[in-house]
């Protein structure tokens, strides 16, 4: 499946499918004299004597999010410098989320810009593959330092999600469950039977492109967040704190947060969610629920206050459903949330 963006320029394609790579590819280093390759470690060690054979001498770089700060960075760009790439080369991403924003960070950076491509091998990068957006990480904080900066291709083989450990499944998975909810009650339960007993790659390539599709369909009309693209924040604003604080994988901390935002669109909007059938759904699946109930409120407040993102004086943000199908950012009072976070633990 072939998914083209809808910019006014700078258009891409995103293609999904199972053992798309060496096509793919080749269609586009023909094109470019000098290519480079960016490779995450652990991805190279899997693949390298078969999916990614054919690449001959990559730059290999740090596993995973020790990747995205700047000296990695630094040193990848003085690499990068010292093997003579030029305006007109290719730099080609190969790894998860975190290779994917230092990568393309480094594509936008170097000789002020050359052209890069991305190839996710992580359930969670499709969500982190869409939308143009480079980071890496600063003292002060997550993705505080990056660009817009947009690939000319993504080429997403599905066959790289087989080697996942069973924890970063959980954590993209919780991004796929987010598209699901955000696109309808229907698309959500239908991922949840088909997911109901495990949760399996093979039965999660509609759901994959549904949600690419999705995140595609908001970010082109608003890049640069400052509308709708905040909706794809929903379950974030407790799940950064709970990642942080707890050190899980982001997007199992998200899929926690979700079930508080649902709780929260009970409680204000008077919706009806069925939050033990959530519960139960995640529980099964190995989700820590119990971070629920043994958080503490007080540290979650603290977190959610130092997220900029989220906060503005005494009140928090967060993305809540007002009816069925209709999102709403709400701000919540410190003090209302204290006794949310308090109850929402009695409830489950
Ligand atoms: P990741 O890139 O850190 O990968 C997770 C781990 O899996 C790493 O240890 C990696 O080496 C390993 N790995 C990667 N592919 C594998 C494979 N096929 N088989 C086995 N192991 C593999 O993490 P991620 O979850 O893909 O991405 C998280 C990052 O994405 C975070 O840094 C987050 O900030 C970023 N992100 C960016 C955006 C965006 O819009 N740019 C959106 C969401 C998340
Ligand atoms: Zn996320």
């Amino acid at each position: 499946m072939d998914i083209r963006t809808s910019y006014k320029n700078n258009n891409y394609t995103i293609s999904v499918a199972n053992d798309i790579l060496e096509n793919k590819l080749k269609t586009w280093t023909e094109q470019y004299e000098d290519v480079f390759y960016l490779i995450d470690e652990n991805v190279y060690a899997l693949y390298k004597d078969t999916k990614l054979k054919n690449i001959h001498s990559p730059i290999v770089v740090t596993g995973g999010e020790s990747f995205k700060y700047a000296s990695p960075l630094m040193n990848t760009i003085e690499k990068l410098l010292e093997l003579g790439i030029k305006r007109n080369s290719l730099i080609v991403v190969i790894g998860g989320g975190a290779t994917g924003d230092a990568g393309g960070m480094i594509a936008s950076l170097v000789l002020r810009g050359v052209d890069y491509i991305h190839i996710p091998t992580t359930l969670l990068a499709h969500d982190s593959a869409i939308g143009g957006k480079t980071a890496i990480n600063s003292l002060h904080g997550k993705n505080l330092i990056g660009s817009f900066y947009r690939p000319k291709a993504v080429i997403y083989d599905l066959d790289f999600l087989y080697s996942l450990s069973n924890d970063e499944k959980l954590s993209g998975f919780g991004e796929v469950f987010k598209h699901a909810l955000l696109l309808s009650e229907i698309e959500v339960e239908s991922l949840m039977k088909v997911t109901k007993d495990s949760i399996e790659i093979k039965d999660l390539t509609e759901f994959i492109i549904s949600g690419i599709k999705l995140k595609m369909d908001i970010v082109t009309k608003d890049e640069h967040e400052s509308g709708s693209r905040k909706f794809l924040n929903l379950g974030h604003t407790l799940g950064h704190a709970i990642e942080y604080q707890y050190k899980i994988p982001h997007g199992q901390a998200v899929m926690l947060g979700i079930l508080f935002s649902l709780y929260l669109s009970n409680e204000i909007y008077q919706q009806d969610f069925d939050l033990v059938k959530y519960y139960n759904f995640m529980a099964h699946h190995g989700y820590p629920v119990q971070l629920l109930q043994n958080m503490n409120e007080d540290d979650m407040i603290k977190l959610m206050q130092q997220d900029k993102k989220n906060h503005q004086g005494d009140l928090i943000t967060f993305i809540l459903f007002s009816d069925t199908n209709t999102l709403t950012l709400t701000d919540i009072k410190k003090s209302d949330l204290y006794d949310y976070l308090r109850r929402i633990k009695e409830t489950l």
